[in-house]
């Protein structure tokens, strides 16, 4: 009884610790020449006797797999192996045609790294290389199932990191730049919701400032970032109750349900002996040389928070745009590229100015239209140049807003130079008062309502005949100048 009521009052705090598969984008498998085609729609046409595991066949380990996952670590500040091999590890399952996987166990490519997230170390224990297994379909309402190999001996990277994650919002933050990076090394293209990124977390409690950890649970069939957070906010709270009733919470792998969304129980845990583990006969081990892997370091691009870090330096842009820029690689490279194009001769102080506005046409307009188009399937012709060019006539004045929103449209499925845009449908800035003066004056005497209600003083009324004003110059007049001109009439 005394035992209870100390427990209820106890702080429990959760651990977790993830571990992500991804499939590399090589162009063949990990251990034959069948290609690895994510998109193949056909069922078992990527195959070969070698990844149908039939007898007296040899695999041959894939050399740019393995430098990918080694690239990976390096990035991750991973230790390199000097000398690894890989592991069989048997397991019947239906879409195993080997009866076995090849993987890793006690010697992995890459040991001992990191990644740093919402200010935080998450140190990583290992990465290391295997074969994906094909695919099982159930069809609606058979009484059997389909096996598709086209996916059997992909290769699969799996990273595990130590039990440093605290939460679910840190687990999907973990996820969510171990992906950036991934696609930044051109890794994988590691979509969650194609398969491609798999994540499973290792979920248990402990009472607030004890050293030992708690039993583990294993969370499986994690697919999208969401439910990463949802599934580990779920087990926190379900082994909680567990503890809080004096019970025991048990070793065991659950899976999610996305739907109940909730974790279920599949299985106690299996231990590693129950695999079998032992060196691959078929394959030899491997040697590197400190100066190979070390040459590694000159294939390594710009990382994610590189360009975080050099973004926020060089164009003093805010945390949610850089973010942006980061996430969406291509958009922005296309940034740069349009104040590399803007920065040509011009100080500092105005260019700063271009930067922000260019910063926000990409960012709201241009993504707009970009995300219209990905559904429609329409290209984008906007050179860097000419985008440019239009940042500029709006810094100018020489355009409106509104006018720089119909040009950008223009511009987006045509291409072209946006002032000959501007001149073709005659969309330029008229400054020119006394044609601005006799539309104004056209519209007052066409709405005496409006007239009369600004004269008793409604500020709304105005504003309706400055809409009016430039409806009827299809926006071609600054609003400002709208304003005064109606005003000085009226
Ligand atoms: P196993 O041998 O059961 O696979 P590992 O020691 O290899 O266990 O750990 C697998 C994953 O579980 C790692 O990501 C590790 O950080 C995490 N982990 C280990 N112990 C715990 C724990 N008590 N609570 C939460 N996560 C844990
Ligand atoms: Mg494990």
């Amino acid at each position: 009884m005394k035992q209870k009521i100390k427990k209820s009052g106890v702080n429990y705090i959760p651990t977790i610790g993830l571990e992500i598969h991804a499939e590399l984008k090589t162009k063949s498998k990990m251990f034959c020449s069948s290609l690895n085609d994510p998109l193949e729609q056909h069922p078992n046409v990527n195959i070969c006797p070698i990844c149908m595991g039939h007898p007296g066949t040899l695999p041959v380990a894939n050399k740019v797999a393995i430098k990918e996952v080694q690239k990976v670590g390096l990035a991750l500040h991973c230790t390199l192996a000097l000398f690894s091999k890989f592991d069989r590890k048997n397991y019947f399952y239906p879409d195993l045609p080997k009866g076995y996987q090849i993987s890793q166990y006690d010697l992995p490519f890459c040991k001992e790294g990191y990644l740093d997230i919402l200010g935080k170390r998450i140190r990583i224990t290992r990465i290391h290389l295997e074969e994906d297994a094909g695919k099982l379909i159930h069809p609606a309402g058979a009484d059997y199932s389909l096996v598709d190999f086209n996916r059997a001996g992909v290769p699969l990277m799996e990273l595990v990191t130590e039990p440093d994650i605290a939460t679910g919002k840190e687990a999907m933050a973990f996820a969510k730049e171990l992906q950036t990076l991934l696609r930044y090394l051109s890794a994988s293209d590691a979509n969650m919701d194609k398969g491609q990124m798999r994540i499973e977390a290792n979920v248990s409690i402990r009472p607030e400032g004890a050293e030992k950890l708690g039993t583990k649970v294993e969370v499986k069939n994690i697919n999208s970032f969401r439910s990463v957070e949802q599934a580990i906010a779920f087990e926190t709270a379900r082994q909680l109750t567990i503890v809080k009733a004096g019970e025991q919470v048990i070793q065991e792998t659950r899976g999610w349900d996305d739907v109940k969304k909730e974790t279920f129980s599949q299985r106690e845990k299996e231990e590693a002996h129950f695999y079998r583990y032992f060196p691959e006969p078929d394959l030899p081990p491997f040697r590197f040389t400190k100066e190979e892997l070390d040459g590694l370091k000159s294939e390594i691009p710009e990382l994610p928070w590189q360009r975080r870090e050099r973004f926020g330096r060089e164009y003093g842009l805010g945390e949610k745009e850089i973010e942006v820029f980061v996430q969406q690689k291509d958009i922005g490279e296309y940034f740069e590229k349009v104040v590399s194009e803007l920065g040509q001769g011009l100080a500092p102080v105005k260019l700063q100015k271009l930067i922000k506005l260019s910063s926000n046409y990409i960012l709201t307009d241009l993504m707009g239209l970009l995300q219209k188009a990905s559904v429609e399937g329409e290209d984008f012709l906007i050179t860097p140049e000419n985008f440019a060019e239009l940042v500029l006539l709006i810094e100018k004045g020489e355009i409106t807003s509104s006018i720089a929103k119909q040009v950008l449209k223009e511009m987006f499925g045509k291409g072209g130079d946006p002032s000959q845009i501007i001149q073709d449908k005659g969309l330029a800035q008229v400054s020119d008062t006394a044609s601005i003066e006799k539309i104004a004056k056209e519209i007052i005497k066409n709405n005496p309502k409006a007239v009369e209600d600004f004269k008793k003083g409604k500020e709304n009324a105005l504003q309706f005949l400055v809409g009016q004003l430039m409806a009827q110059t299809k926006g071609t007049v600054h609003p400002d100048t709208a304003k005064t001109i109606l005003q000085s009439l009226l």
